[in-house]
């Protein structure tokens, strides 16, 4: 925290816990590859032995000191890893949540056929679990601490396909809120990205996302999409002195997107 002091863009030193590299087209990794040239140091998480050998590959040219199993829908993988962070580290400076799962048949059609379980599952993966690694987070932040989660513009309006991730996208933006209130008296400031579409592993699994990107590029204000270093850029902003005043904010990051009202 740093009230008033000097405003710094660089995060030197600064121990960041990256969730959500699967590989190197992640959002994570954009954002990864982007705090390491402004010096922080890194620490990653992954989910399941077959990710393993994708993720460890990039964690070792990012110079990442270490790389955790983590299913962030498991309390005590959760707790472990804070246990990591903690003898690995001591303490810590910025979170990144880059983490979303829903079911493929969720995915496509309507939203009104939606199950109890692919709905909840949703929500459990894609949104609670930012609250989850917020509480074990924040001790560790004694000094302040910035986090910043990924959320969609599906999450505010009807996105076809996005369906039960959209529901979950809102219980996260509303959640990065709430959390925000809640720790910025400890001087954490929490933060959301809000990116235009990427091809991801993850984006693969919504059906008509090759044409989201269609028209994204057709019709944005840029008339492009973003790129994922763009977004990387965005997040280092967040997580850096230089955003200081920030908190409990929705930050675009979709070449102009949004403001669309058709
Ligand atoms: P990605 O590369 O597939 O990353 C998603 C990550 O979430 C993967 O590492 C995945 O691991 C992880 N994950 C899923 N379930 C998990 C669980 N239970 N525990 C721990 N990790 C879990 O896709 P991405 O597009 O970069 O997604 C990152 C974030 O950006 C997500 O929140 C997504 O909604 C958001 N976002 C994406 C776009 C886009 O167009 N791509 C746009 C806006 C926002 P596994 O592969 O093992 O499941």
């Amino acid at each position: 925290m740093n009230p008033g002091g000097t405003v710094s863009a660089g995060l030197d030193g600064r121990r960041a816990l990256v969730l959500g590299v699967a590989n190197q087209r992640s959002i994570a990794w954009g954002i990864a590859e982007k705090l390491a040239a402004a010096g922080a140091r890194l620490g990653f998480t992954y989910q399941g032995e077959k990710l393993k050998d994708w993720v460890q590959p990039l964690v070792a040219s990012a110079k990442g000191e270490f790389l955790v199993p983590c299913d962030v829908s498991s309390d005590s993988d959760v707790a472990a890893l804070f246990r990591h962070v903690r003898e690995a580290w001591g303490g810590l400076d910025i979170l990144v949540h880059s983490i979303a799962f829903a079911k493929r048949e969720d995915l496509e059609g309507e939203y009104l056929r939606t199950s109890r379980d692919g709905f909840l599952l949703a929500q459990e993966v894609s949104a609670y679990s930012l609250t989850r690694l917020c509480q074990e987070a924040a001790p560790l932040m004694s000094a302040g601490g910035a986090i910043v989660a990924l959320t969609y513009l599906g999450g505010e309006r009807v996105v076809p396909g996005y369906n039960v991730m959209g529901v979950a996208k809102a219980s996260l933006e509303m959640s990065v809120r709430y959390l925000a209130a809640d720790l910025g008296p400890r001087g954490i400031r929490v933060n959301a990205i809000s990116a235009g579409p990427v091809k991801t592993l993850a984006a693969r699994g919504v059906s008509g996302f090759t044409q989201i990107l269609e028209i994204v590029e057709k019709k944005a204000p840029l008339r492009r999409n973003v790129a994922l270093e763009e977004i990387g850029a965005a997040a280092c902003f967040l997580l850096s002195g230089a955003a200081g005043a920030i908190t409990g904010e929705v930050l675009h990051v979709d070449c102009g997107f949004h403001v669309l009202g058709m």
